[in-house]
């Protein structure tokens, strides 16, 4: 057996710096290479958890400290499947972890869902949180109502950032052009509209609460709120959401900028316009809560479809088509006809779909290493090379490598350009984060 088992994590998100995490603290000698496409760390925390949540945010600190660990490499800017293979990765490390997430966002398809004004979650979440794939803003924010579909977390995100006022999100960590986007926004109504029951919603408590309490922003209920306190009675879904409704329906402001209006048992059946949209018909999904809303049209400029996400198959590794997601039986990888593959684990989004909050990693990273340091004498017996056979590859197909402290210098920058009162100013692209290293912009 070798001395040093060689390890590469595919992703640097939350899942996988708990991975790395639960191998270091193994007490095993290991080498970890944590291979990101983008130049800069943290996956979900930087690009998916909302910018108005700086305090979950700060579970970076945690990754930072991981990430500085003397035997985790950070290798920024290498994507797997374009700078370096699967099949390249299990040739040099003894095990390698897919922690890649998953990225693209289901879409309803109906009619009229490519017009300009339609946009999916990833590109609104990823627009408002400086992420580098969607630079330009998906929507102009020109028009009065939006309609946002599904009843999930990333729905109240999207609705929250939508009817917040621009002077509150200045000290979050929007970068300024999009703060000037919400800033000019017309935007006075987000239509938040769920095919299912009001206890049935995605929602966290938490999450629903907090537009109850948005400034000079009312929540409304069009299908009624004597109707919706009528529906809890008969409710047997997540209880934790009783209270909050309860709470909503009592909401009586007058005076208001924006307004929320929920709406239930209702989906998109097609969205109307000759190049832009301008009104979405609905199609009543529970019959119980929403008959009489059948074939109604809502006038909108906009519409944000917030309905889940799924992975992105790889070369060389089975894909479950229905659920987005890797095979796997406790974070080992399978093949085609379920056999293990060795060596090859997963975590996070990809392995188990994309469900819980950012903790919900730690445990499911547990599991994956779990397994892993159970087949540690089994997948460490060969001798691998690890780094001293990536580097040379990824400096033959002139890879430009992100290093931790790379980072460490760009986080610094980010910090020093915020504007007052926000916790930094993300750079928006490769060419940026180059330019800032290089100390011509530092
Ligand atoms: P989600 O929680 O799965 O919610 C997806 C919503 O889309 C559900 O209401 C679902 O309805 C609906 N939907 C799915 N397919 C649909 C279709 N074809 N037509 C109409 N509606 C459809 O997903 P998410 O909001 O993307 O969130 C992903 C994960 O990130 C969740 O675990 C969430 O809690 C987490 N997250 C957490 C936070 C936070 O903690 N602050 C913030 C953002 C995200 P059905 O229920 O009927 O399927």
């Amino acid at each position: 057996m070798s001395d040093l088992a060689q390890f590469a994590i595919v992703g640097s998100g939350p899942s996988a710096f708990y991975a790395a995490e639960n191998l270091v603290r193994s007490e095993r000698a290991c080498r970890i290479d944590m291979f990101e496409r983008l130049p800069v760390p943290y996956g979900l925390v930087r690009y998916g958890v909302a910018p108005d949540h700086q305090k979950l945010k700060s579970v970076a600190a945690v990754f930072e400290r991981i990430g500085a660990h003397d035997s985790i490499r950070w290798c920024g800017g290498v994507e797997i499947g374009r700078d370096l293979s699967i099949a390249e990765l299990r040739d040099h490390y003894h095990a390698v972890i897919i922690a890649c997430g998953t990225p693209t966002a289901r879409t309803l398809d109906v009619p009229g869902e490519t017009l300009e004004g339609v946009c999916a979650s990833s590109a609104f979440v990823g627009w408002y949180n400086g992420h580098p794939d969607n630079r330009a803003a998906p929507l102009d924010l020109s028009a009065h109502s939006v309609a946002v579909f599904g009843h999930g977390n990333v729905a109240i995100d999207a609705t929250r950032l939508l009817s917040k006022p621009a002077s509150e999100l200045a000290v979050s960590d929007v970068p300024n052009q999009v703060l000037e986007r919400f800033r000019t926004s017309q935007v006075k109504c987000v239509h938040l509209i769920g095919r299912g029951a009001p206890d049935r919603a995605k929602f966290t408590a938490k999450e629903l609460r907090e537009l109850g309490e948005l400034t000079d922003v009312k929540v409304s209920f069009p299908q009624g709120a004597e109707q919706l306190l009528e529906w809890l009675k008969t409710s047997a879904g997540n209880a934790d959401l009783l209270p909050v409704w309860q709470t909503l329906t009592q909401q009586n402001k007058s005076a208001f900028h924006r307004e929320i209006q929920i709406w239930f048992g209702l989906a998109a059946d097609r969205f109307v316009g000759e190049r832009r949209i301008e009104a979405v018909q609905l199609r009543a999904v529970d019959e119980r809560y929403a008959r009489e809303w059948h074939g109604a049209t809502l006038d909108i400029g906009h519409a944000i479809t917030c309905i889940g996400y799924r992975g992105a198959s790889m070369l060389g590794i089975a894909f479950d088509e229905a659920r987005g997601t890797i095979p796997n039986a406790s974070g080992r990888v399978l093949d085609a006809n379920r056999a293990h593959v060795p060596g090859l684990y997963v975590t996070g989004w990809i392995k188990r779909g994309p469900t819980g909050v950012i903790g919900t990693n730690r445990a499911d990273s547990v599991e994956t290493t779990t397994a892993l340091l159970e087949d540690w004498p089994r997948i460490t017996a060969a001798t691998k090379s690890g780094a001293s056979a990536i580097d040379p590859l990824l400096r033959q197909r002139g890879v430009r490598v992100f290093s931790f402290a790379d980072w460490q210098r760009i986080d610094r920058a980010e910090r020093e350009r915020a504007r007052a009162g926000a916790p930094r100013e993300k750079l928006l692209s490769q060419d940026d984060v180059v330019e800032v290293l290089s100390g011509a912009a530092a």
